[in-house]
């Protein structure tokens, strides 16, 4: 009668149609979600639908807080994956502007991850942190390459080259335009009057002090004179302000996470990362329930009480269990069902994502610990099942590896603008060091359990992340849910109802029928 009562049937009463006697228990509309997984399959998000609901608010008033983990709530539950083709600190710096937070792959030198980490830390709105510098001795044709890479000529001169270093010059365009000799140095060309900003001025500020001296770049220094960052006078004027930002409550700085092995040396990882700021580390493992993995989640909480810890992965509740009680702050879910994934292949382990979120998902909630639904996302449908099924966030790789921010160049196949994508259990990216999630170093032969391969063009994060979260808000008021909160509380008791697909019913759900068609994300 509970089910009934809530989805509002039970005013009906027992009627006759055609001399049938028609209960209300016989025209219930679909399953809730613990008769759905009470079932001998494991269902993939695609198995599954929800049923509309009842709609009495308008989509831009759907709420997409959620936790990250148990200490960190994010605006918008979207998380880029820690992966060498996704989430560098472009990448990290536009989720967390965005709401949600991009985690550090640590396919790299702990100085290389460092470095990432403190360019998301260390970036103010609409300052360069890590513009292009060079040195008294680069020359002319130095600035004559960086124009044509990249475009610009602005650039800070500083003692070492480097950011970081004494400034002492800026050459822009009217320096180096008349000059033949590409071969001067840029000692002898480089303007040495300089206006500068400090270190704590505020946009504002910046702003103020550019329209005064009437130059379209301010170098802005520490105390000891040293460049910290750029501020071009083109992005304060079109700089846009960005409310649901993913910041430290208390100095403004974008969160932001970074992945990490269960080695002896990830230790001296994370004590650079500590150092560095990282505000949630991410124990990398396609399957997180070991030994290993406990002895370090001690460690970081003895260590690290700040830091938070997600660990994974998993996908049975037995895991879960493991990890909980080792002291996680959040767990990552999924095994074997990323887009460049082959671990159910060749290991014949893992579990489809919708059963394995549901069940973590609801064990999980018993101890207040957030999963986040990792990896197989390849639509906004599958981002709100996600969430429907008790993900608090969702993870993704392949969905963002082919916008701007992500690492690497694009390039052009058939026609087809692409960007290289590629699981980190791959051959090629355990050739550059990604076998730490996979394998040990000391294994002879390496077994793949990712492929490489490219994805298409997606534009900028800052247009298709936007994209995405209008599509979850439309998705929840379809589900009549005004909120994630009330999403989980209306799947758990039973108010949103769901139905297995048959694959026919798949085929139905998805375009068929054409010739052709184009498909846009944006
Ligand atoms: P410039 O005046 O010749 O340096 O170039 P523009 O003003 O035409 O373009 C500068 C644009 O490039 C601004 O939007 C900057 O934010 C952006 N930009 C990104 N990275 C850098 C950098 O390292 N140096 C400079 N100068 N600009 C950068
Ligand atoms: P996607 O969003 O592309 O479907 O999946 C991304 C997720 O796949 C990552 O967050 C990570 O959990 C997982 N993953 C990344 N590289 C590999 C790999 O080489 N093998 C496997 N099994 N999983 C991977």
């Amino acid at each position: 009668m509970d089910a009934l009562h809530n989805i509002g049937m039970s005013n009906k009463k027992t009627t006759l149609v055609g001399g049938k006697q028609i209960e209300p228990s016989m025209i219930v509309d679909g399953f809730d979600v613990f008769e759905l997984f009470a079932q001998k399959y494991g269902y993939t998000y695609d198995d599954i639908i929800m049923l509309p609901g009842h709609i009495n608010f308008s989509a831009d008033d759907v709420k997409l807080g959620s936790k990250l983990t148990k200490n960190i709530t994010l605006n918008v539950p979207l998380v880029s994956s820690p992966m060498d083709t996704v989430t560098e600190h472009l990448m990290a710096i536009n989720m967390a502007l965005l709401g949600g937070i991009g985690i550090i792959h640590y396919n790299n030198t702990i100085e290389e991850q460092v470095a990432e980490v403190k360019k998301v830390k260390r970036f103010k709105n609409g300052f360069i942190t890590d513009p292009i510098v060079l040195g008294p001795n680069n020359k002319l044709s130095d600035v004559d390459t960086i124009k044509a890479k990249y475009g610009f000529s602005g650039i800070p001169i500083t003692d070492t080259g480097k950011i970081g270093g004494k400034l002492i010059g800026i050459v822009t365009s009217r320096d180096t335009d008349f000059i033949k000799d590409r071969s001067t140095a840029l000692n002898e060309v480089m303007t040495t009057d300089l206006y500068t900003g400090h270190a704590n001025c505020t946009l504002e500020e910046a702003n103020s002090i550019m329209k005064k001296c009437k130059k379209g770049k301010l170098p802005i220094i520490n105390d000891n004179g040293e460049l910290i960052a750029l501020a071009s006078r083109d992005d304060l004027l079109k700089n846009r302000d960005f409310p649901n930002a993913t910041k430290d409550k208390d100095n403004k700085k974008l969160l932001v996470g970074a992945a990490l092995g269960t080695r002896e040396t990830d230790k001296l990882r994370l004590a650079a990362l500590s150092d560095a700021g990282v505000d949630v580390v991410i124990l990398d493992s396609s399957q997180g329930d070991s030994v290993y993995q406990r002895d370090m989640i001690h460690f970081i909480k003895r260590n690290y009480p700040k830091i938070d810890v997600i660990g994974g992965n998993v996908v049975t509740c037995n895991q879960c269990e493991s990890l909980i009680q080792a002291g996680v702050d959040g767990l990552r879910v999924g095994m074997g069902v990323g887009s460049i994934c082959t671990t159910q292949e060749v290991m014949a382990v893992g579990r489809p994502q919708a059963t394995a979120v549901f069940k973590t998902g609801i064990y999980s909630a018993q101890y207040d610990v957030p999963i986040i639904a990792d990896g197989g996302i390849r639509t906004i449908g599958h981002i709100i099942k996600a969430l429907s099924l008790g993900a608090s966030s969702v993870m993704m790789g392949s969905m963002l590896a082919g916008t701007e921010e992500a690492p690497g160049d694009y390039f052009y196949k058939d026609g087809m603008r692409l960007k290289k994508y590629r699981g980190m259990g791959s051959l090629e990216a355990m050739l550059k060091g990604g076998d730490q999630r996979y394998f040990s170093e000391t294994d002879k032969i390496k077994v793949a359990q990712g492929v490489s391969g490219s994805v298409v063009d997606k534009g900028s994060v800052r247009k298709f992340v936007p994209y995405l979260i209008q599509g979850m808000k439309h998705g929840l008021q379809d589900l009549g849910c005004d909120s994630l909160s009330k999403l989980k509380e209306s799947v758990y008791n039973g108010n949103v109802r769901f139905e297995v697909r048959t694959t026919a019913a798949q085929v139905e759900g998805s375009v068929h029928s054409l010739f052709s068609y184009e498909k846009h994300f944006i």
